[in-house]
């Protein structure tokens, strides 16, 4: 789409020229002493760099359960410290369902179109709608996805992709390589990186998901990824020792976690925490002169939420907690960062309740829903569903940092695409 804008020269010379000059530069555009009123004056709003964190699924029960089980009443989570709070809709366009999808719900923050479920990138029509990623490409801005889904899930093709349906995963993936090429790219899902017969660094058919096995339908798109001049890297280690500007990791044959049957045991054992895949793109992406755009998403809180699982859903919004709490510290020393927090739709109903013998019928008395202790008290409490599926409420979304203020108050989720490529583009307020 965009040809890369030149950024530096050739070679490790000019590498290092530039990393010598980001040090000399002060840090450029916003400012966040201007989302206090302070002076709005030329490039004041600025986003150099925009951290854009989902949790998936993350409904504001959702954020409550967490911020009740670790940090308790009188506590608050570090994605309840940003300086704007509102919320948005989480209305699809599908013809045929009244609540979205993660295709559907990642298009309208990504686009700002409403589309059908399923949909990634692309209208209702099924025409492709240029995305954040894209827009912040254009400006020569490195970007990256993280998350603890397979890359190729809706959330993230939604950011650098465009296809009909997003079961069309090897063909997302060829798309990153080929056509929006972010910088960083890290998760799970390697099976659709490998074709059929090629079990890639993640065995295929393992004992904790027999049904897990490579079935891309592009060919190696690993091979292809280096030949592009992507470090591609499998593991913990080899993501430490990554070095380079572009960066593949697939930690998993799919999600990096494990989600069951109510009751059977899901596991939430990530094989790089969600924390550390975000510090390690930070690192790579804060290269860039330019500033960046980061999508960081727990897939998680939604996958357990479809399953009923309270505990595991707590694991996974703590793990999503100390993501935003880096993002902020991030934030904290490089001025002019976005930082926002957002849910694409709330998953399984979750209600947050006494604990009461009488209230829990026999499907629901498992103990992955409590009782939990509510945290710095002597106090429990329990959780219950109403669905295994999504459910149509707004979400909460909290943004600081340069334009965050127009994400404050009630809006519709595709407001949120428009008030970020403003913030990126440095348009003024209004
Ligand atoms: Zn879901």
């Amino acid at each position: 789409m965009h040809a890369r804008r030149g950024r530096f020269g050739a070679g490790t010379t000019g590498v290092a020229a530039a990393a010598a000059l980001v040090m000399l530069l002060p840090f450029g555009g916003g400012d966040r002493g201007g989302d206090r009123g302070g002076g709005h004056g030329h490039g004041n709003d600025r986003a150099r760099n925009v951290i854009f964190i989902q949790g998936d699924g993350l409904g504001l029960s959702h954020r409550e359960l967490v911020r009740l089980a670790t940090v308790g009443k009188d506590g608050q989570l570090a994605m309840n410290t940003l300086e704007h709070a509102g919320w948005t809709t989480t209305d699809s366009a599908d013809p045929e369902e009244a609540v979205t999808d993660s295709a559907a719900g990642a298009t309208a923050f990504a686009s700002g179109v409403r589309t059908y479920n399923g949909a990634v990138g692309v209208d209702a029509d099924g025409n492709p709608v240029p995305t954040l990623l894209e827009a912040a490409r254009g400006l020569g801005k490195a970007t990256g996805l993280v998350t603890t889904a397979q890359v190729t899930d809706a959330t993230p093709a939604a950011f650098g992709a465009h296809v009909p349906d997003r079961g069309d995963q090897s063909e997302i993936a060829r798309q990153f390589l080929e056509s929006s090429r972010p910088d960083v790219i890290l998760g799970g899902g390697e099976d659709w990186w490998f074709p059929a017969g090629e079990p890639g660094a993640w065995e295929d058919n393992p004992a904790k998901d027999p049904t897990e096995e490579s079935k891309g339908t592009a060919g190696n798109l690993v091979e292809r990824a280096q030949d592009l001049g992507y470090t591609y890297v499998s593991d913990a280690d080899g993501l430490a020792d990554a070095r380079g500007r572009k960066l593949l990791g697939l930690f998993a044959n799919e999600e990096m976690f494990e989600q069951r049957n109510e009751g059977e045991g899901d596991l939430y054992e990530p094989e790089v925490p969600l924390v550390d895949m975000t510090a390690k793109a930070l690192d790579v992406l804060s290269r860039d002169r330019d500033g960046f755009f980061l999508l960081v998403e727990e897939e998680a809180v939604d996958e357990f939420a479809h399953r009923s699982n309270a505990t595991r859903t707590i694991q996974a919004g703590q793990a999503l907690d100390e993501t935003v709490a880096l993002a902020l510290d991030f934030a904290k020393r490089n001025r002019g960062t976005l930082v926002l927090v957002v849910g694409d739709h709330a998953t399984g109903g979750l209600a947050i309740e006494n604990v009461d013998p009488e209230d829990e019928g026999g499907e629901g008395a498992t103990t992955e829903d409590g009782p939990f202790d509510l945290a710095g008290s002597d106090l429990q409490f329990t959780v219950d569903w109403t669905t295994g599926g999504h459910t149509g409420e707004a979400t909460p979304i909290t943004a600081q940092g340069p334009g965050a203020e127009r994400l404050a108050g009630a809006q519709r989720n595709t407001d949120v695409h428009d008030a970020v490529l403003r913030a990126m583009q440095g348009r003024g307020r209004g």
